[in-house]
């Protein structure tokens, strides 16, 4: 038998499904962007599984990152995400960010693809540069 669509969020590559028969718990390992998945149980249930990759809160990751600010170029890192904005770090240079300047940012999201966002820088600190998302991108 064929269980009903069950949504489940993706977490670290994973999704966590329990048996709606035996109860069983168990972890499905899932390549990026894949939409659906079949889970079949040991016990012979198949659960039928929509996969959610949302990013709710705010997430450590870091990911290389260039940041163009007017025609300079910078390496910076992403220390974290949110779905407004983000925060980079820049290996002792944050002195050129000042808070109100719009730059572009392009790092590898998620997934392995490409982005490209624009930011308007909201704080800066010697460590830690922190922008909004300007440009309309929600997901
Ligand atoms: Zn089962």
């Amino acid at each position: 038998m064929i269980g009903n669509l069950n949504c489940f969020v993706v977490k670290g590559g994973k999704i966590k499904v329990q048996c709606p028969d035996c109860k069983k718990v168990r972890y499905y390992a899932v390549p990026p962007n894949l939409r659906r998945k079949i889970a079949r149980c040991g016990c012979g249930r198949t659960v039928r599984c929509t996969l959610d990759y949302r990013k709710k809160r705010r997430e450590s990751s870091v990911a290389k990152a260039e940041v163009t600010l007017d025609t300079r170029i910078f390496r910076a890192q992403i220390s974290d995400v949110s779905l407004v904005g983000l925060g980079f770090t820049v290996k002792g240079l944050t002195k050129p960010f000042r808070v109100g300047q719009d730059v572009t940012i392009q790092f590898k999201a998620a997934g392995g693809k490409n982005s490209m966002r624009k930011i308007c820088i909201m704080n800066v600190t010697p460590s830690r540069v922190g922008a909004r998302y300007t440009d309309i991108w929600l997901a």
